[in-house]
């Protein structure tokens, strides 16, 4: 379900050393890759690549997508004589061609990522942090996103509607330790901007539903279309100012969003597009929050470029966090 109106802890050990460092100020981010037993480092400011090397590398499980369904393999710094975590290799997963980016296979246009993808990093920069948000699912697309984020061991917030036989979805994303949070029931500006009755109708019924399958009641929510949409003119002129009034008087804190990945704006967009669409619109940004979308939509290409778009952030000294109730509310106010 695109939206063309939008427009818009790691498991690793920090020597001690720089826990003091890092709670002093700004300590440059370094990402260090290491693929195929041989590492290559590229690192910025402060820190020295022999430095780095002393660090422990983070056990991480790769996902990978092919014809058999999904795999893991356990890698970690042991494998590179970088530190003592033992290592798991189940005996059932062969051995796959190392990958160095995540490549769409013309065979049903699977998603691999790489089998062995070893990422050390450094405290991120201070108050630089990034909220991914998915809207619109859960979706076909949910395990998918739900794997790259915990291979990338970064939480997000999932801004959900009601979806037909996707039951498991809901609680799968709530197990996976993000935030669910609310969009809508049935997303159908129609029925959502019909008036303020109709909102909170869809408001309390999404509520409600998300509840019955996870357990979670929540407030957190996001306005289809965010509160800025013009759409809703059309169903009730004025509606989303007294909205943004009475959702708040009902306690509920909505989420807009500061960068646009684009991913529901065109069908088939390239996910080096998205990459750009986002790198070109962090700026100097502190606090970003991400949209995307997991709509399920084939021609999406939110999950080819999600990796990518999360080692953007690495790269960049963001942590990656889930939202809560209590985040800086990013809204918009065009
Ligand atoms: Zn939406």
């Amino acid at each position: 379900m695109s939206e063309n109106n939008h427009d818009s802890g790691f498991s690793f050990y920090i020597p001690m050393a720089l826990i003091a460092a890092f709670l002093t100020g700004c300590l440059a981010i370094s990402l260090m890759d290491v693929r195929e037993n041989a590492y290559s480092i590229s690192a910025n400011g402060t820190v020295s690549g022999s430095e780095l090397i002393k660090y422990e590398s983070i056990v991480r499980k790769s996902p990978v997508y092919d014809s058999d369904g999904l795999r893991y393999r356990m890698v970690s710094s042991s494998d590179l004589g970088l530190g003592s975590k033992s290592v798991s290799q189940p005996e059932s997963v062969p051995e796959k061609k190392e990958s160095s980016s995540v490549e769409e296979e013309n065979n049903g246009g699977e998603l691999k990522l790489p089998m062995e993808h070893y990422i050390n990093f450094v405290p991120h920069k201070k108050d630089c942090v990034a909220y991914l948000t998915f809207d619109d699912g859960p979706s076909e697309n949910t395990d998918a996103i739900l794997d790259i984020l915990d291979y990338y061991n970064v939480k997000a917030t999932f801004f959900v509607i009601y979806h037909k036989d996707m039951e498991d979805k809901y609680k799968a994303i709530v197990n996976a330790g993000h935030t669910i949070a609310l969009h809508s029931y049935s997303h159908e500006y129609s029925s959502v901007y019909a008036g303020e009755a109709s909102f909170f109708d869809e408001m309390n019924r999404i509520s409600d539903y998300i509840y019955e399958q996870t357990g979670v009641r929540t407030k957190l929510m996001r306005f289809p279309g965010g509160s800025s949409n013009t759409i809703s003119r059309k169903y009730s002129r004025g509606l989303m100012k007294k909205l943004k009034k009475s959702v708040t008087e009902r306690g509920y804190v909505y989420q807009d969003w500061n960068v646009d990945s684009r991913d529901a704006a065109k069908a088939k967009t390239p996910p080096e597009k998205l990459l750009s669409n986002v790198r070109n619109s962090i700026g100097d940004k502190k606090t970003v929050v991400v949209l995307m979308h997991d709509s399920g939509n084939k021609t999406a290409t939110t999950v080819q470029a999600l990796p990518e778009i999360i080692e953007l952030f690495y790269e960049k000294g963001y942590s990656m966090e889930k939202m809560d109730i209590n985040t800086e509310q990013i809204h918009h106010n065009w």
